[in-house]
C-alpha cells in the first residue's frame, strides 16, 4: 500500500501527526530494523503506531492532506527495508490493533493480531484448519496479502472475509473468493486496500489432535528452518516444478555469503542476518543468487520478500 507523495515531512506536518494522534503514537526516524525480523532497514521518516481504527483512518487522512508516502507494515517478517531506509509514513498494524474473538466456529481477529495468537485461541476453542498458520510469524493482514501458507494449508482456505479501508478511505467487507488469492499473492496491494480485520472460519475439531499437529508442525519448522538467525523466512517463492532451496543447494551456493548476509546453511531457501547484515548485502546475495542459478538451470528466482525503499537490483 504506498500512494505517491512528493512532500517531504517539515516541522508543521510532524505537529499535525503528534496533535492528531498522540504524541505517544508517534516516531520520526524510526531505525526500521527494530521492526523486521531481519533486524534490518534504516530509518523510517514517520512511525505512526495507532491504537485504534480511528487513528489508522486519521493517519491516511493525514497522509493525504498532506501528500506524503505511505505504507502499512504488520511484524514485518517478509520484508527487506533499505539502508536508506523510508522517505514517508509507515503505519504499524500490530498487535495494538489485535483483538481476538471466537464466535461459533469463527474467528473474528483485527488486521495485527499474530497468526500464534489466533492459532492459539483456535486451540482453546478445540477449532481446527488453522494449524498450518499458528508457527509463520506475521500478523493476520500481512498473510491475507501474501495468502500465507505452509505445510498443505493456505490462508485462503480458511478465510471467510475481510474488512479493508478502500483508496477512497471507504470501510468494506469484501468476501474472500473475490480477493484472487493465489501462491503468495492476493489483489489486497494493487487495489490500494488497507487491511482493518477479516473472519477465518474453522471447523469443530479434537482438542488433543490440535495440539499434537501444533507441536508436530512446530516440531518441523526447529528441525528445518534456521530460527535461531534472523531473516524474512523463504527469500523467494517456489518456482513451478522447483524447490528455490534445491535450485540454490544445487547451485553450490550452500554457505554463500555476502557481508553479513548468507544464504542459511541448514536451509538455502533462507538468506539469514548471521550479524551486521545490511540490505545492500541481503540484495547483492539475492542478484547474486539469482544471477547463478538462471545460468545452471534457466530457471528464474522470483522474491517473496517484499522490498521497501531503494534498491539496486538486477
Ligand atoms: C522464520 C520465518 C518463517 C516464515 N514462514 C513462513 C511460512 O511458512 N509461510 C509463509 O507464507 N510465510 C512465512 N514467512 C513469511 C511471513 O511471516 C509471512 O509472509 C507473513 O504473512 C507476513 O506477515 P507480516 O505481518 O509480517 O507482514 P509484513 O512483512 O509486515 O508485510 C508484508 C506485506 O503485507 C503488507 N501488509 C501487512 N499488513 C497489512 C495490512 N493490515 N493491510 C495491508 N497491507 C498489509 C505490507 O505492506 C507488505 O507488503 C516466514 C517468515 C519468517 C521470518
Amino acid at each position: 500500500m504506498k500512494d505517491r507523495g512528493t512532500k517531504s515531512v517539515n516541522e508543521d506536518i510532524k505537529q499535525k501527526f503528534c496533535r492528531e494522534l498522540g504524541e505517544e503514537q508517534v516516531l520520526f526516524e524510526e531505525p526500521m530494523k527494530r521492526h523486521t525480523t531481519f533486524r534490518i532497514g534504516g530509518p523510517a521518516e514517520v512511525f505512526v503506531m495507532p491504537k485504534t481504527i480511528e487513528q489508522v483512518k486519521t493517519a491516511v487522512r493525514i497522509c493525504r492532506e498532506e501528500d506524503l508516502d505511505w505504507f502499512v507494515l504488520g511484524n514485518g517478517s517478509n520484508l527487506l527495508v533499505s539502508d536508506q531506509g523510508y522517505r514517508g509514513v509507515i503505519i504499524q498494524m500490530d498487535r495494538n490493533i489485535g483483538q481476538v474473538t471466537v464466535e461459533g466456529t469463527e474467528i473474528h481477529a483485527a488486521a495485527g493480531a499474530l497468526l500464534s495468537s489466533i492459532a492459539s485461541a483456535a486451540r482453546k476453542a478445540s477449532l481446527t484448519g488453522f494449524e498450518f498458520a499458528g508457527g509463520i510469524p506475521g500478523t493476520l493482514g500481512g498473510a491475507v496479502v501474501m495468502n500465507a501458507g505452509a505445510y498443505g494449508g493456505e490462508l485462503k482456505d480458511v478465510l471467510k472475509e475481510v474488512t479493508v479501508m478502500d483508496r477512497d478511505g471507504e470501510i468494506r467487507i469484501i468476501p474472500a473468493d473475490e480477493l484472487e488469492m493465489g501462491y503468495r499473492t492476493s489483489i489486497i496491494k494493487t487495489a490500494g486496500y488497507l487491511v482493518l480485520s477479516a473472519v477465518v472460519s474453522l471447523e469443530e475439531g479434537d482438542g488433543e489432535a490440535i495440539l499434537n499437529r501444533t507441536r508436530e508442525l512446530n516440531e518441523k519448522r526447529s528441525e528445518k528452518q534456521p530460527l535461531e538467525y534472523p531473516s524474512a523466512g523463504s527469500t523467494f517463492k517456489r518456482p513451478e516444478g522447483y524447490f528455490a532451496g534445491k535450485l540454490i543447494m544445487d547451485s553450490g551456493l550452500r554457505g554463500y555469503t555476502v557481508g553479513g548476509a548468507m544464504v542459511s546453511e541448514k536451509h538455502c531457501g533462507f538468506v539469514i542476518n548471521k550479524g551486521g547484515a545490511t540490505a545492500s548485502d541481503v540484495c547483492e546475495l539475492m542478484n547474486h543468487v539469482t544471477e547463478v542459478v538462471r545460468e545452471k538451470f534457466g530457471v528464474t528466482l522470483e522474491p517473496e520478500v517484499k522490498f521497501l525503499g531503494e534498491f539496486d537490483r538486477r
